[in-house]
């Protein structure tokens, strides 16, 4: 490469001297023939004239086929042989023929490399001697005559050499920056097709996401859909069933015996159940579809907080549970869609009768500068802390068995934790196994306004 670039700078530098040199060799030439007769007298210039016709034609010739090398040899050993032809011819004492050897020791160390210069010098010196002393006889004075023109020819090689040393470095350091700057380029182009097959994955990985997308949505919508069909129609004769079996049992179409009594109950809680997992199916799959809405009110949380603590007392009728209320002297106001509030505080109330046999269940209330902490403690089975996480999922059971026996359907826990996100508050749990429960809701409080109870010391209930 740096080879390459240094011949392509002397195959200029070729083109550009031997026209030169070739025109003015023809001129002088031509000039010189005119002088004299041409053939007895000036043959020696028409051998120039021709000779520099042809170096030069043909020195061309061969740079344009890439043989630099070979055409400055042409044009050097043609020149020296045509300068010393003439130098043989015309040289007498004083004549400044010898000089113009200089001017080719210097074109030599240009055209071939810097120490081409001193060889060349050699070369010529040998021809002006021979050239000179064909024609002289060997003298003192002769040789005397010579040498400052070989003295001169000298320092001419020598400068040229320094120069074109400084030259062949600066082209060094020129074809290296040269090949620096290459390899750069190739580097970026690399780079780019690299970026561009990059962006293509991209697009590509884009595209598939896309569909993904929409095939997922199209599976949401078409499961929502068959969610909320298959929930509808499951509870109107649902609704008809639990209805019909409360009559009966009540004897509201003739009188039935105790145990006929015992199983229309049993069939009317059955079916109640199954209306609770219906909403909750129905519930999930409007969350999930995002069309989940609240109507959202300013409410005292004390008769939320009371009514819920009403309908938990129905649960735990035959366990040895005793119900704590801890309450706040001053009661918050919160903003709320007071139903779906409702169902979540059951949610977590209802976990707790399902899951404790003796012990406690607690509503704890505690305001907290612009929040409110209801705490929802028993004294249960307890979870487990590695699943505390997994239980707020869809339809995670911990212990399936356990879980069927207490009849549920896994969704009370996700349902409610998106019911309190949704009022813009937050559901964890704290527990252990063995050890009880405790889900801890916070909710903002509305800044404005806060209501006073009666008697708002703790109170306990005895089952
Ligand atoms: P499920 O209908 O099964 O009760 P949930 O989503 O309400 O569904 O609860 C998920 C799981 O979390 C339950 O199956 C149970 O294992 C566990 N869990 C919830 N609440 C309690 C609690 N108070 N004590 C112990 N385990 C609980």
């Amino acid at each position: 490469m740096k080879q390459q670039f240094a011949d392509d700078l002397r195959a200029d530098t070729i083109n550009l001297i031997v026209p030169v040199v070739s025109i003015a060799a023809v001129l002088v030439s031509l000039l010189s023939m005119l002088r004299g007769d041409i053939l007895s007298e000036r043959g020696h210039f028409l051998i120039l004239f021709m000779g520099s016709i042809f170096v030069g034609t043909h020195t061309r010739a061969l740079v344009a086929k890439g043989n630099g090398r070979r055409a400055a040899w042409l044009f050097l050993t043609a020149y020296l042989l045509m300068l010393s032809l003439i130098v043989n011819q015309e040289w007498h004492p004083g004549s400044p023929l010898p000089y113009l050897y200089g001017l080719f020791v210097v074109i030599s160390a240009m055209i071939l490399e810097p120490t081409a210069g001193f060889g060349f010098w050699l070369f010529s010196t040998a021809a002006l001697f021979a050239s000179v002393l064909t024609t002289e006889a060997l003298s003192l004075s002769v040789v005397g005559m010579l040498i400052p023109p070989v003295i001169v020819n000298f320092l001419l090689a020598a400068a040229a050499f320094l120069s074109a040393a400084e030259w062949n470095f600066a082209v060094n350091s020129v074809s290296e920056l040269h090949r620096k700057a290459q390899h750069r380029r190739d580097e970026l182009f690399a780079i780019q097709e690299e970026l561009k097959a990059a962006n293509l994955r991209l697009q590509a990985v884009n595209e598939e996401l896309d569909r993904a997308r929409e095939t997922a949505v199209a599976e949401r919508d078409m499961r929502t859909r068959f969610m909320n069909n298959v929930s509808h129609e499951l509870r109107t004769p649902l609704n008809a069933i639990v209805n019909f079996a409360h009559i009966l049992a009540h004897g509201g179409r003739g009188p039935v015996s105790t145990e006929q009594a015992d199983y229309l109950h049993r069939i009317e809680q059955a079916g109640f159940h199954l209306l609770n997992v219906l909403n909750d199916i129905l519930d999930m799959a409007q969350i999930e579809a995002g069309e989940f809405k609240l109507r959202l009110e300013k409410a005292n949380l004390q008769p939320l907080c009371e009514e819920a603590m009403v309908n938990v007392r129905g649960l735990i009728m035959e366990k040895e549970i005793e119900l704590i209320r801890d309450y706040p002297d001053v009661w918050p106001t919160v903003e709320v869609d007071t139903i779906r509030f409702k169902q979540a505080l059951l949610n977590l109330l209802g976990n707790a009768a399902k899951y404790t046999e003796k012990g406690h269940i607690a509503l704890r209330v505690k305001p907290e500068d612009d929040q409110v902490k209801i705490i929802v403690e028993d004294t249960g089975i307890g979870i487990d802390p590695a699943h505390h996480e997994a239980i707020f999922k869809e339809f995670r059971q911990l212990n399936e068995a356990d879980a069927r026996k207490r009849i549920g359907t896994g969704l009370g826990l996700p349902i409610t934790r998106h019911l309190i996100r949704r009022h813009g508050g937050d559901v964890v749990v704290k527990s252990e196994v063995g050890k009880g429960s405790q889900f801890i809701v916070t909710l903002p409080i509305c800044a404005d306004d806060a209501v006073e109870t009666a008697d708002p010391a703790t109170e306990t209930e005895p089952t």
